[in-house]
């Protein structure tokens, strides 16, 4: 059997992204996407609840109004497919794993050709539950499926600057940790700008895109048990 790649992005044209939120794949994936699908990878998207229950914009139909905003996001970042799923917003941890799971692996179907998930970081990044689970489904399905899981972290010394200016309990890494990677921010600006109801006023995502520049982080949650390991860059 032919080696996994390791935890270099490049070595696949396949992406599947889990997120548990409208608007989880422009405030934190946006660049790393657009990065991906501007070289040529496929990259499809499994959003796991409609972000209904959201306090900011809450009104009639915020569920579809926020499957309109994700509908236009993904076209701005390039994202092929967009699936939706109907999970609780705001409970996504109560919802049975293997049901996630499953809809991962649903969205996921027959890989061909080398391919990768790619999630937010355990621990959530802002520390939301939801983020938290929908973490847990890409790990639990790549652990299974035997695939590399790649999920956008964010440094400590940010993490601890978000959360002194703003109150937010972000989860960051030690450097060590982390992979960089060296990314355009404009498309993932006009991403956010798709979601209305929830990024607009919103001065967190502006505020970290600031202090971090042209630069993401990644780390690996899990890699194939006969990955070839590449050095880091
Ligand atoms: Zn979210």
């Amino acid at each position: 059997m032919k080696p996994a790649p390791g935890p270099d992005l490049d070595a696949y044209d396949r992406f599947l992204v889990v997120c548990a939120h409208p608007d989880d794949e422009s405030f934190g994936l946006g660049a790393i996407i657009a990065g991906l699908a501007g070289r040529g990878a496929d990259v499809d998207l499994v959003c796991l609840t409609r972000g209904e229950h959201s306090t900011l914009g809450a009104g009639d139909d915020l569920g579809l109004r926020r499957a309109e905003e994700l509908a236009c996001a993904a076209k701005v970042l390039g994202i092929r497919e967009v699936g939706i799923r109907d999970h609780p917003d705001g409970d996504l941890a109560a919802v049975a794993m293997e049901d996630l799971v499953a809809d991962v692996e649903l969205a996921l179907g027959e890989p061909v050709g080398p391919t990768a998930l790619l999630t937010f970081d355990t621990g959530g990044i802002t520390g939301h539950p939801d983020h938290e689970a929908a973490t847990r489904a890409a790990v639990a399905a790549g652990r299974h499926q035997d695939l590399p899981v790649f999920a956008w972290a964010i440094a400590e010394s940010v993490a601890r600057r978000l959360r002194d200016e703003f109150g937010v309990p972000f989860v960051g890494r030690p450097e060590g940790e982390l992979i960089e990677l060296r990314v355009d921010r404009d498309a993932q600006l006009a991403a956010t700008d798709c979601h209305g109801s929830q990024l607009l006023d919103n001065p967190v995502p502006r505020r970290r895109v600031e202090l971090q520049g042209g630069v993401e982080h990644l780390r690996v949650l899990h890699r194939p048990a006969n990955a070839i390991e590449t050095p880091r860059r």
